[in-house]
């Protein structure tokens, strides 16, 4: 039987702003632990939330940006759920009357251009943390408060490379949009996988949450194991459980059994008042967009950035592709063309033994020491013949570590090649000298001495002669008496 995967994703990104969401407390993530917390954010009694201004413009941004219907009027709710990482019992968020609805996310795959539906974006207050230790387990409360914009996809992604492609295409919104640091590692941007498995044309299968997953390769690698998992399931006739896994490194593993939306017990929340979004709110967020919707302006850029820069080159889909496909790659072309290279020669060289140089570091291409200009002299030196093609590689290897200049770097390791016309006339004449009866047979018509006379004035050069140089020198001997 053939089965077929469903994947929703939701994110949940960090607003840059300056303070917490309903408190004066600064954002402040190096803090030491419950550092910044006041009052408010801890919930003690008596005390009341007010809502943050900038994290409204900042989540009505992230809405315009993507396309979505920005809602005049929305609500905060309540949402309760018991955990030490959150003393108040309930954690702020909107449920049914959330800051926007629909919009859609466009992604390039496979050079196609594809839509994927979103559902709502909503604002929220984050968690605290807990830290597990040897010696027992502690809270920390600095990021309780902090505002948060949760985005919730449609599942109508089908396979883990939709769904790395759906994660990095918002992903580059939030971030060129300025309203996310998205460094995922600190946590400023994290995402839950909601995956079923089924057979096709059969009914929807149980949904499994995949939490908290910290890079995108590893959301790939998580939603792939987990639909192998459920699909080994289904083909052994067993039942896929609904529940919440975590991402091991290795695999999934069951965390929880899944609470129902009804066990947060939502309601809306007292202390606040209904959000009503004004004009001057409205053009604040517009303003800071270079284009609406976000996703569909980046791709177009690209489009125009990927067609200016083929013209300029003269590069193939191919070579364009990888060359614009990492910023420090696009640098370092731009060097080499900068000091004058030539287009399809450096990009050959930069794809070629300047990769294979940095996939051979730890560091990659940032750990370089070479630079530019220096690809670009030593691209020179085998063009003009002044270094044989076969040391480029060595030479390349060093020069990628140190930085040395592939001139005086070809010169200490007396690699670079004879191509003064004395030293190669002196070294011709000896061989001739030395031979009188193949010279006598070639020029009695055995043309194919010719290689033997180069052959032996290469060697009496040490094999450093511009071959080329050293054949008409040859036959300017040969011939010309
Ligand atoms: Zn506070
Ligand atoms: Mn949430």
């Amino acid at each position: 039987m053939d089965y077929v995967a469903t994947i929703g994703l939701e994110c949940h990104a960090q607003l840059r702003t300056r303070s917490k969401m309903f408190c004066g407390c600064p954002v402040d993530n190096d803090a030491p632990p419950n550092a910044v917390v006041c009052p408010i954010c801890l919930g003690h009694p008596g005390t009341l939330p007010r809502l943050n201004g900038a994290a409204v413009v900042l989540g009505v941004r992230a809405g315009l940006a993507l396309g979505c219907a920005v809602n005049t009027e929305s609500v905060f709710s309540r949402k309760h759920y018991f955990y030490p990482d959150l003393p108040k019992g309930y954690q702020i968020s909107q449920y049914d009357r959330p800051l926007c609805t629909g919009g859609r996310l466009h992604v390039e795959l496979g050079g196609e251009r594809r839509s994927f539906e979103l559902i709502r974006i909503h604002l929220e207050e984050d968690a605290g943390r807990m830290h597990h230790t040897a010696g027992g387990s502690g809270v920390d409360w600095n990021r309780g408060g902090v505002p948060l914009i949760e985005i919730v996809g449609a599942p109508d992604l089908h396979s883990p490379e939709e769904a790395e492609a759906w994660l990095r295409a918002l992903h580059r919104v939030l971030v060129t949009a300025g309203l996310c640091t998205g460094d995922m590692e600190k946590g400023h941007f994290r995402c839950d996988a909601n995956v079923s498995v089924a057979p096709v044309g059969g009914p929807p299968g149980t949904r499994v949450e995949i939490k908290n997953v910290n890079s995108f390769r590893f959301v790939a690698r998580a939603l792939r194991f987990e639909i192998d998992r459920q699909t080994a399931v289904l083909q052994a006739g067993g039942k896929v459980d609904q529940e919440t896994r975590t991402w091991t490194g290795r695999g999934t593993a069951t965390l929880r059994k899944k609470e129902g939306a009804a066990d947060y017990r939502y309601f809306p929340e007292p202390d606040l008042p209904a959000l009503r979004l004004t004009d001057a709110e409205r053009a604040e967020a517009l303003a800071a967009l270079p284009g609406v919707p976000m996703d569909l302006y980046l791709l177009d850029q690209d489009a125009r950035i990927r067609a200016e820069f083929q013209a300029r080159t003269g590069l193939g889909d191919y070579e364009v592709g990888v060359l614009l496909g990492d910023p420090q790659v696009t640098a370092f072309f731009e060097g080499c063309l900068a000091a004058g290279g030539e287009p399809r020669a450096m990009a050959n060289l930069v794809m070629g033994e300047l990769m294979r140089c940095a996939n051979q570091h730890d560091g990659g291409l940032a750990a370089a020491a070479v630079r530019p200009e220096q690809l670009k002299q030593l691209d020179d030196l085998v063009r003009d013949g002044r270094i044989p093609r076969q040391a480029l590689r060595g030479l390349l290897e060093e020069m990628f570590r140190s930085g040395a200049d592939p001139a005086r770097l070809a010169e200490e390791r007396g690699l670079t090649v004879v191509s003064d016309t004395g030293a190669l006339e002196a070294a011709v004449d000896a061989v001739i000298a030395g031979n009188p009866g193949e010279v006598e047979r070639y020029r009695a018509g055995n043309k194919k001495l010719m290689g033997f006379f180069v052959g032996q004035a290469m060697k009496v050069l040490g094999g450093k002669a511009d071959a080329r140089a050293l054949q008409q020198r040859v036959l300017a001997a040969l011939e010309g008496s």
